[in-house]
């Protein structure tokens, strides 16, 4: 299949990423976990952009730079150089932000997504490092804000600028590669998603290959898809009334889920990038080798791998590669059990149970899945047992061994069960004659009268053979 594209839709995204992993700023000592301190603590001279200040690279946002141009299956340039990019704005003090320009550190990559058909290639066409500017607050919608705070504690945090190529159709493909974007970043240790302002992106949006608009300010998995459906709306929903689209920027605008006009392409700045004539020219060439030594395994090479190594089908090993943490964790787990039940308990019901309640995989202890499975398959306990605790692990704490023995969840034994599949056939005459008379709904109700006497600790499908038996004797 063949994915047509039939509304002509390209979508290109410059994603902004922080090296929040990195100890220091890009050009000054201050430290870079701000994150619960009162604003304008962590700030210097430097970072403030004071008059006669000068910035020191950090080496190692250098290094972590490399090691995501790598990841993302860049070029990386032989010699790179900073320059100031001029604009005036108030979350940028010193009237301008230190970038890169022509001299990129990396270039010419690619992302491989699930696409609307089977993989899909989406280019990258540069990654860069930028500083950040610092962060305003609008007392309100920015449109109709009646003032505007400042916090200077993130300005001069390190910012990879992933600027990608207009290749993705779809919202859901947008979204995809940025979900993908994400996990690479996590497994190369470089930055923590979950920290505030770790990512954010501004899309390129056009419409039947006509002209782009560009929508700023997007912060989050669900807010870039709702921000492309609506702008993609509205862009077809204009070209329909007999309207032109112009290249424009868009602002958008969480809470209201709509995009709004920001300026149009007669008012963008010409931003005069001058080269940075504080910091030399950098030859990053012979730093590559050894950075590439410290390249981790990758998401897509560790799908393969657990397909291969655990026998594990694509959605399995897909679902727990996404996460390097759960991918750790699962490989724990597979080391003691079966990987197969392994890869069913973590993947299927721990990390449905974890999503729920909006909880990381750190929530649960491999010796506690471990415990769990091992009752299941040693034919302990049941299933729906298993679930059960996992559960009360979660929700009120505990070890599995003591929650079976509290809540009474060891099977029952066999003699039991079969007494019981006596009893509920015995006492329920009318369903029996009903399922023999060719209505087969009323062998549910007397399996759930098995389940009801035994307290829910048979095993229903167990239980379910017993009364077939049963009642074909
Ligand atoms: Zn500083």
């Amino acid at each position: 299949m063949v994915y047509e594209n039939p509304d002509g839709i390209r979508i290109g995204l410059e994603v902004h990423v922080q090296l929040n992993k990195l100890k220091t700023k890009l050009f000054c000592g201050c430290s870079t976990e701000y994150h619960d301190s009162e604003p304008n603590t962590h700030v210097c001279p430097v970072c403030l952009g004071l008059p006669g200040s000068l910035p020191v690279l950090n080496e190692k946002a250098v290094e972590f730079a490399i090691k995501v141009g790598l990841a993302l299956n860049c070029n990386i340039v032989e010699q790179t150089q900073f320059h100031r990019k001029n604009y005036y704005y108030p979350d940028l003090p010193k009237n301008f932000q230190t970038t890169q320009y022509d001299f990129p550190i990396a270039a010419n990559g690619k992302i491989i997504i699930e696409g609307e058909d089977g993989e899909h290639i989406v280019g990258i066409t540069r990654a860069h490092i930028e500083e950040d500017p610092a962060r305003l607050q609008h007392m309100g919608t920015i449109d109709r804000s009646k003032g505007t705070l400042i916090n200077y504690n993130r300005s001069g945090m390190t910012l990879i600028e992933i600027v990608s190529e207009p290749d993705m159709r779809s919202p859901k493909e947008a979204r995809r590669y940025l979900e993908k974007l994400r996990s690479i970043l996590d497994y190369l240790g470089v930055f923590d998603g979950d920290l505030e302002g770790a990512m954010k992106a501004d899309a390129n949006v056009s419409v039947f290959w006509g002209d782009r608009v560009e929508v700023k300010n997007i912060s989050s998995f669900k807010g870039l898809e709702r921000a492309l459906v609506y702008e993609i709306m509205r862009q077809k929903n204009h070209i329909r009334r007999g309207g032109e689209i112009v290249m424009e920027t868009r602002h958008f605008d969480e809470a209201r889920g709509v995009t709004i006009s920001m300026r149009t392409k007669e008012e963008e700045h010409d931003y005069r990038y001058f080269p940075e004539p504080d910091l030399v020219p950098l030859r990053v060439a012979d730093w590559v080798p050894d950075v590439r030594k410290t390249l981790p395994e990758l998401p897509d090479a560790k799908r393969e791998r657990f397909m291969e190594q655990y026998g594990l089908g694509e959605t399995h090993a897909r679902a727990l590669t996404t996460e390097i943490k759960v991918a750790n964790f699962f490989e724990e787990v597979a080391s003691k059990v079966d990987p197969k039940d392994a890869a069913v308990w973590v993947s299927d019901i721990l990390k449905g149970e974890l999503n729920y309640r909006e909880l990381s995989i750190n929530a649960f202890t491999v010796e506690d899945i471990v415990a769990v499975v091992g009752l299941v398959t040693g034919n302990k306990i049941t299933e729906q047992s298993g679930v059960e605790i996992i559960r009360t692990v979660l929700d009120d704490g505990g070890k599995p061994q003591d929650i079976v023995e509290k809540k009474g969840l060891l099977k029952v034994e066999d003699d039991i069960v079969a007494k019981a599949v006596e009893e509920a056939v015995a006492e329920n005459p009318e369903a029996v004659a009903d399922y023999l008379g060719g209505k087969e709904k009323s062998l549910n109700f007397i399996v759930g009268k098995v389940m009801q006497k035994t307290k829910g600790r048979a095993d229903a499908r167990e239980a379910r053979e017993k009364v077939l038996a049963k009642l074909n004797e």
